[in-house]
């Protein structure tokens, strides 16, 4: 991943200087949602796999009632029925869906990886990356955009076939590290996986313990993601429903406090992407509330299209914006010192400004 890194300072992109009267307002999307400093991600594997109930059996559960979204990666070739209209619930809700393979066995021939697969590896793509993106589009109703390579191994053309298919994103980075404030598309990330306690390569391989890494971000910036299984199940370092359920109010309580944005991978990436494809035209009187109307157009309108909860943070800077509306509905909008954030939506369109 390329390393432009960008802490200190919102992304000065997409511009737009008004007219003379309106010369001190500046437009451009915010480094994060609501003005957060860094982002996070966590994502619960083996959605589908008999040791990992309890990622829709628990975890659904205890992240929906403190409002947090999580990415689930999805074994294709083990999901029933009934895994499947969970799967669907649980997308609906704002949990993104991941494409963890059809197989979940070794993308590349390396000896211990293949030894973890059954002594199986990836033959037919068709089947691990085509026919899994199908079964999830068909049957969560939202493609996917985002793929988590097993074992995190994977191969230079199995991430060309990915492109294609129109992935945003895939989880094949270094792991541990924290990813930069600005993945391009297609973005290839890393996460820091969580080892069971007992294991004795958690020293080696795992970086942060499960709450220090939002912490991280909340003190430096940046994107982090983390990797785990289920949550009281006989996944690889399972956790228990407690340390889950802890972990998810840290995660709700940085958001309340505007430190960290927790939002599913695949959001994270099509948000920061927005940042340079965002174009404002000049404010211009006229709007239904007596204030000035502002168009902006998204390059990204048909991939915001698939994340309906993602927000556009519109910053502002110079006077206060006393109220927003986009049509007839008011926008969320919250001041603080020189700027305002103001949420609208990630489809162009056109938003309407009253200035204090
Ligand atoms: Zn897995």
């Amino acid at each position: 991943m390329e390393t432009r890194i960008r802490r200190f300072v919102p992304v000065a992109l997409a511009i737009a200087l008004l007219s003379a009267a309106h010369a001190q307002e500046r437009f451009q999307v915010a480094l994060w949602p609501e003005g957060a400093k860094g982002a996070y991600s966590l994502t619960l594997d083996d959605y589908c796999g008999d040791w990992a109930r309890g990622v829709g059996e628990t975890a659904d559960a205890i992240a929906r009632a403190e409002g947090v979204r999580f990415g689930f990666s999805i074994i294709v070739g083990q999901c029933g029925r009934a895994q499947w209209e969970k799967a669907r619930s649980m997308a609906e809700w704002g949990h993104e869906p991941l494409n963890h393979s059809w197989s979940h066995t070794c993308p590349t021939e390396e000896d211990w990886c293949v030894a973890s697969s059954q002594r199986r590896h990836w033959t037919d793509l068709a089947l691990e990356l085509d026919s899994s993106t199908a079964a999830i589009e068909r049957n969560v109703g939202i493609r996917p955009v985002t793929f988590a390579f097993p074992f995190d191994r994977w191969l230079p053309e199995q991430r060309a076939a990915l492109e294609r298919l129109g992935y945003v994103a895939d989880r094949s980075g270094q792991g541990g590290r924290v990813n930069d404030d600005e993945p391009d598309l297609p973005a290839h990330y890393s996460a820091d996986a969580l080892f069971p306690k007992d294991d004795p390569g958690r020293l080696r391989f795992q970086s942060f313990s499960l709450d220090s890494l939002p912490k991280h971000v909340a003190a430096r910036g940046g994107w982090a993601t983390r990797t785990m299984h289920g949550v009281a199940d006989a996944s690889w370092g399972s956790l228990d429903a407690d340390e889950f359920a802890a972990h998810v109010r840290l995660m709700s309580r940085l958001r309340r406090e505007r430190k960290v944005w927790s939002a599913p991978p695949g959001d994270v990436v099509l948000y920061a992407a927005m940042r340079d494809r965002v174009r404002f035209g000049k404010a211009a009187p006229g709007g239904a509330h007596g204030g000035m109307l502002v168009k902006y157009e998204n390059e990204l309108d048909s991939l915001a299209a698939l994340r309906p909860t993602l927000r556009l943070s519109v910053e502002v800077a110079g006077r206060g914006v006393k109220r927003a509306w986009q049509g007839d509905a008011p926008a969320k909008t919250v001041c603080e010192g020189r700027y305002c954030w103001v949420e609208v939506s990630p489809r162009s369109g056109e938003f309407e400004l009253e200035f204090e």
